[in-house]
């Protein structure tokens, strides 16, 4: 047993056992204002802090509940998330803030703000745009979002605590940072790392900035072997596949998603204008979703880490990022980086027999 395994069995829990999550976010409610469920990078969990509430983003509850079903098609993490917060596993949330960006949360915003037993609702309206006037729009949202905040929490949203809690938040994505080096350098498991760095968005920040200090601190006697992939895809917070796909040969070497290097990879800028900086740096974190024709080519990435193939985890109906595969897989094509589409499924336990026989094929063809 090393150092670091009570930090990982304790963050893998946090993500595969909803049960455990709950149990944690329980003692976190009763020392905050409340517990603010977010949904998405362009939501600044730092504004959420300043304010006064624990910022948890959503993740997946893993076929754990059975519940009433959205119209179709919504894709499965959407579909996942109605059912656990209708089976009362998520009534510890306060409020919701939805980003203005797919349509499945789009829907799930309008039918959660009309039943009456569900938690207070705010959007962040986001532009489409990233130009000047774009920036000033995103900036008066950001504002206005922190003071309906404050109020819910009879608080206010001062430019010091802002600027405490993004410190707070840009040492977090500095020591993720020192891991996706060591991930890079096949010195660190990247399922381990993803565990951890999930959790994280879940974790009282304090806490896991310690925990992940250590974590960090880390390493590998003895460098990974396999073939070098890069993982692409919204969420991805299915452990088990991650893992099966290491097992299956894949050296998982960097990411692009949200989860993960998107949320790290560049700190929110201090100085000047606190709420023009957010904004700035949400506009520079383009995805399928939102702000697409600014996305940095994956065939780059793929070539800076050294990645003979990109495997997609998409979720089942998730309609932005199969289109955004459909487009990246054609350029990946082009330039010999071989790609593997895998949908996942939020309802559904355990690994596909189907998917293990495609990920098998996959790493034969590296
Ligand atoms: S998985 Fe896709 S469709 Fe579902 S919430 Fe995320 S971006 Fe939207």
């Amino acid at each position: 047993m090393t150092a670091v395994d009570p930090i990982l069995k304790n963050c893998r829990s946090m993500v595969l056992n909803p049960h455990h999550r709950r149990a944690y976010l329980q003692s976190v409610s009763a020392r905050s204002c409340g517990i603010i469920g977010y949904f998405s990078n362009y939501i600044p969990a730092e504004i959420i802090a300043a304010a006064g509430f624990h910022p948890l983003r959503l993740i997946g509850c893993f076929g754990s509940v059975s519940g009433p079903a959205l119209c179709d098609p919504m894709c499965s993490f959407v579909q996942d998330f109605y059912a656990t917060q209708c089976s009362g596993l998520a009534d510890l949330l306060t409020g919701l803030v939805f980003p203005n960006s797919c349509d499945s949360l789009k829907v799930l915003r309008q039918v959660w703000q009309t039943r009456p037993d569900g938690p207070q609702c705010w959007t962040l309206d986001h532009p489409v745009n990233t130009d000047g006037p774009a920036l000033l729009y995103l900036t008066s949202q950001l504002r206005r979002l922190a003071s309906e905040l404050a109020a819910a929490s009879r608080s206010t949203v001062s430019d010091e605590k802002l600027h405490a809690a993004i410190t707070e938040y840009n040492t977090i994505r500095g020591l993720l940072r020192q891991c996706y080096a060591k991930v890079e350098a096949r010195r660190l498991r990247y399922s381990d790392l993803l565990a951890v760095a999930t959790a994280g968005l879940m974790l009282d920040r304090n806490e896991f900035t310690r925990m992940l200090q250590e974590f960090a601190g880390s390493s590998l006697s003895q460098p990974l072997s396999g073939n070098p992939v890069m993982l692409a895809g919204p969420l991805t917070d299915d452990l088990e596949l991650v893992g099966a796909l290491e097992n299956h040969g894949a050296c998982i070497v960097g990411d692009s998603v949200t989860n993960g290097w998107r949320y790290c990879s560049q700190d929110i800028a201090t100085g000047g204008d606190i709420y023009t900086k957010i904004a700035q740096h949400i506009l520079s974190q383009a995805s399928p979703t939102a702000f697409d024709l600014h996305r940095p080519s994956l065939a780059a990435r793929a070539a800076e880490l050294g990645a003979c193939g990109i495997i997609f985890l998409n979720q089942e109906r998730c309609e932005p990022h199969v289109h955004s595969y459909v487009k990246c897989a054609a350029e990946l094509e082009q330039q010999s980086i071989k790609t593997l589409l895998i949908e996942v499924e939020h309802g559904r336990p355990g690994l596909q027999a189907r998917d293990l026989m495609r990920i098998e094929s996959f790493m034969e063809l590296l």
